[in-house]
């Protein structure tokens, strides 16, 4: 059965039993304290922990999830993926254990032919927890499993919650045991990849209450309503219905492993049994590719892009994993054109974006897989150096071989390389990592990027104090910024360094939280509105940053200018407007400039990015080559066309579906609950955004574009200037060519033309200057060579040639002079002089004065000493220099005295 069947019939049999059928939500769930949804419960955790009251009793999905614990299972066991999806049934105060153990059962059970799964009922075994009585007579009753292959288990398998003080429970898994081909008999607790497990009812009975780790906590009482929460691999049961030996060779999976193993000519399988833990390790890296790409197309389908953080982190180990694996497998052509488009063709029944958002997906992941193949071999070649280094260490008795953190550290900066990439590959030849040091480096290298941003976007790393906050007011602040920019409110919290407070004085920093405000927290690429509070009371509070350090909750940063600030009063509070208008100009800006791009490079060009501020932007997307400069004008000459045409902005609620239609851009279901915001420029530019804009085009004046560079792989950035901004900036250009029309008396299409041509002639006469003065140097020379004196019978020219020569010019003389001294007696010439600021010394011998003992390297080291600097050269010619300009005539006595000693000490 294929698993697109296996899922409509799950959504079918629960749909007939009462159930809602909730579409799943995005991998990166709207919840920035979590990496990527794991469950199919995630999206209804705030049901369960009663912070919402459910809209159903009942409720069914099939919920895309990702495990990125689970990544180092993947090929080495017959059931993890990192990509899987979970199929559940929910019951939010409804039904409890005796309905979930029936629906199970008989969706199970029922006959293929009458729309079930079919499964062999003789295959099936139970778990409950330990003292769950009424869980295991309960499976006694409402299923075929005889009471010896319902098996009690404790606290770390069979027990359920959160993580947190909340809901918790007993759960109930069931196994299917997949025949003695596949291990040893004896049930779960003997082997979990023979007895695989397929589906997890949760039983929500118990509030928890603090504990020290997942399975230590205390059980403070009964819940008042008791819910259910189920999980059901689907891949897991389509490995089951499909017959295969593994996950990684189902339907939605094993072309892509086909194709990998037909691009490295592997024969898959053929060394391998049919149990996971005998596989011949070729079979496991092809695993690892089929996985890997999966997961990688299904991540950057819901938005995230390869990054060095977070969520874009995993995404960059797995497909950079992949990439590798197929090196390793002989393949090291770019693969990922040949396996993405495989993947998209067998998830794009259950995910219909996948094809049509496939051209920017590809481009994505092709763009970082030709990113690391640029550094994967020279990485390569650095660790296996470093490999080396480290196991010749290992030679000495009582050393170990490690790689050291600094160049774990270096092949991540340098080389892109995760690191646990460089982990596998040292274990691979037998060596160990410094990781603590690796993870040192990391925080330095962060917590010098970050410092900054931290102090700005929340003030307390720790949300509690927040949340509390969020929770005395009982509902979101509500924000009345999209109507008006002044509005009446009360005070709601008042925070003095973390902490609540009742009251707060005249100059005390604060974080004010009102019940509703007209403030824009910084959110959406927007910048936060700045503004003025006054209190009934009197009082004036200052904000100066508007943040949301939590969902629903605004906290102003500000200081207290005059009067007392107390928790429960009145406030007025008011935007300061003329930023508020530049801001929500820029942002109208940046959704245009957006919409221009898109119609000149198609719509592969998807925001990554962008900052509105006042009077100016920034905007970031998505682009495998550089804007050449003739788009550029294109986008901001059609952008300043629409400017003037003064199309009206409107803002409008829909739901995501109506959105879609709609034309709207947006990474749809990327971080927007089912109802989103649309805002359109006329007919032309529509978005998602929560942002506040312009009332028509007309108003944003003008738009100047003012460049565009690289700022990562395959993500470019243009910046611009928006209003009276774009209107100074070209003002101050205009100025500035009128001063330079002036002054070159030429028009101003003749200016460059003009400058190049003046350039061209200040070059030739520096040349011509450069020449002369070198002949005014050598003037002198004739005069120079015949007053030369005499040392000790050595002839010796010292001479200071005083400003503005080169060294060059005193090389030139210096050899002039010592030719013309000629070579019937020893000569050593000394010229100094001043170069750039800098004194300088050139000392010349000839071959007698060499054989007398003088050589060039030293006399110039003896002058470079009285000027403060260094020296040297060769016997013959050489140069010393330093700083202090007035010692010029003591460095050439100097020089002249040394020459004497060194005369007479040899005679
Ligand atoms: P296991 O012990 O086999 O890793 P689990 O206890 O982590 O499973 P649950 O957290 O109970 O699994 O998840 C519910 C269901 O989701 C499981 O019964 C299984 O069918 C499926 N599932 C869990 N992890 C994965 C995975 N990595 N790949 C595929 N399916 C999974
Ligand atoms: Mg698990």
């Amino acid at each position: 059965m294929e698993t697109a069947e296996i899922r409509r019939r799950w959504l079918a049999f629960f749909e007939g039993k009462g159930h809602q059928v909730v579409p799943s939500a995005s991998l990166i769930f709207d919840d920035p304290n979590l990496l990527f949804v794991g469950a199919g419960m995630v999206p209804f955790a705030k049901y369960f922990a009663g912070q919402e009251s459910a809209p159903w009793k009942r409720a069914t999905s099939v919920q895309k999830c990702v495990r990125t614990g689970d990544i180092d299972e993947v090929g080495k066991t017959s059931r993890h993926l990192t990509f899987f999806q979970m199929n559940g049934n929910f019951s939010f105060g409804d039904y409890f254990k005796a309905d979930a153990i029936a629906f199970a059962w008989e969706l199970m059970t029922t006959s293929q032919e009458q729309g079930g799964y079919g499964l062999d009922q003789d295959r099936l075994w139970a778990t409950v927890y330990l003292d769950d009585d009424e869980a295991a007579e309960l499976w006694l009753k409402h299923s075929g499993i005889p009471a010896e292959r319902i098996v009690r288990r404790g606290m770390a398998d069979n027990f359920w919650s959160m993580g947190v003080p909340g809901p918790c429970g007993p759960c109930s898994e069931i196994f299917y045991d997949r025949g003695p081909e596949y291990g040893q008999e004896g049930g779960p607790a003997v082997d979990e990849d023979r007895y695989m497990e397929i589906w997890n009812l949760v039983f929500m009975q118990n509030l928890r209450g603090e504990g020290i780790s997942k399975d230590d906590y205390e059980i403070l009482g009964d819940l008042p309503a008791k819910s259910v929460d189920t999980g059901m691999g689907l891949e897991r049961m389509a490995s089951v219905l499909q017959g295969v030996d593994n996950i990684y060779e189902i339907d939605e999976v094993y072309p892509v492993l086909a194709k990998a193993a037909e691009l490295t000519g592997r024969q898959y399988g053929s060394s391998s049994a049919h149990d996971a833990a005998h596989s011949h390790p070729d079979d496991v890296l092809l695993r690892i590719v089929a996985d890997h790409i999966r997961a990688s197309l299904m991540l950057i389908g819901d938005g995230v892009t390869p990054g060095n953080e977070g969520r874009g982190y995993v995404l960059r180990r797995m497909l950079r994993r992949a990439v590798r694996s197929m090196v390793l497998l002989g393949f090291d052509q770019p693969a990922l054109p040949h396996l993405f488009p495989v993947a998209m063709d067998r998830m794009k029944a259950s995910y219909p974006q996948l094809e049509s958002g496939f051209s920017r997906i590809s481009q994505i992941a092709y763009a970082e897989e030709e990113a690391f193949q640029r550094t994967l071999a020279s990485g390569t070649t650095m660790l296996d150096t470093a490999v080396a280094k480290a196991k010749a260490r290992a030679l000495t008795p009582g050393v170990q071989a490690v790689l050291g953190g600094d160049q774990a550290f270096a092949l991540h900066d340098t080389y892109g390389f995760p690191i646990e990439l460089t982990l596998e590959m040292a274990a691979e030849q037998g060596i160990q990592v410094d990781e603590d040091g690796f993870r040192r480096l990391m925080k330095e290298q962060r917590d010098r990027a970050k410092a900054d941003a931290r102090s700005k976007k929340s003030a307390h790393g720790d949300t509690s104090v927040y949340r509390s906050v969020a929770d005395s007011i009982g509902h979101a602040v509500e924000f009345t910024g999209y109507q008006e920019t002044d509005s009446e409110a009360k005070v709601a919290g008042v925070l003095v360094n973390g902490v609540s407070v009742a009251s707060a004085q005249a100059g005390d920093e604060i974080e004010l939280v009102l019940d509703r405000t007209p403030f824009y927290a910084e959110g959406g690429g927007q910048l936060a509105d700045a503004g003025q509070i006054t209190l009934v009371n009197g009082a004036i509070v200052q904000v100066r940053d508007v943040q949301s350090p939590i969902k629903g909750l605004v906290v102003h940063r500000a200081v207290v200018v005059a009067g007392e600030v107390v928790l429960g009063e009145q406030v007025q509070a008011l935007v300061d407007l003329d930023r508020r208008r530049a801001i929500s100009r820029a942002h109208t800006a940046t959704h245009m400039v957006h919409k221009a791009i898109r119609e000149a490079l198609g719509d592969t060009a998807t925001q990554a990015g962008s900052e509105n501020a006042p009077g100016r932007f920034r905007f970031d997307f998505n682009a495998s080559a550089a804007l050449p400069l003739s788009v550029l004008s294109d986008v901001e000459a059609r952008v300043n066309a629409v400017l003037i045409e003064d199309l009206q902005v409107r803002a409008e609620v829909m739901t995501q579906d109506e959105a879609r239609a709609s034309g709207a851009m947006a990474l749809f279901g990327e971080k927007y609950g089912d109802a989103v915001r649309v805002v359109s420029v006329g007919d032309w530019a529509r978005e998602l955004c929560g942002g506040t804009h312009a009332q028509s085009s007309g108003q944003l004046g003008l738009v100047k574009l003012l460049g565009e560079a690289s700022i990562g792989s395959g993500v470019r950035r243009v910046e611009a200037l928006v209003g009276t901004d774009a209107y100074d900036f070209l003002a101050r250009e205009h100025a500035v060519i009128g001063q330079l029309t002036e002054t070159l008396k030429v028009r101003p299409e003749e200016l460059p033309e003009r400058i190049a041509g003046i350039l061209g002639k200040l070059k030739d006469a520096e040349r011509e200057i450069n020449a002369m003065r070198q002949q005014q140097v050598l003037a002198g020379s004739s005069s120079l060579a015949s007053g030369a004196g005499d040392v000790f019978g050595v002839s010796f020219v010292g001479h200071d040639a005083g400003q503005g020569v080169s060294a060059d010019d005193l090389r030139g003389l210096a050899l002039d002079l010592r030719s013309r001294l000629g070579n019937d007696r020893p000569s050593v010439v000394a010229v100094a002089g001043v170069a750039k600021d800098r004194p300088v010394v050139i000392i010349a011998t000839n071959d007698i004065a060499r054989q007398w003992g003088l050589r060039a390297g030293q006399l110039a080291k003896v002058a470079a000493v009285t000027l403060g600097g260094g020296g040297g050269g060769k016997d013959d010619l050489a140069q010393g220099g330093g700083a202090d300009v007035t010692k010029v005539g003591e460095a050439l006595a100097k020089v002249e005295h040394a020459v004497g000693e060194l005369v007479t000490a040899g005679h």
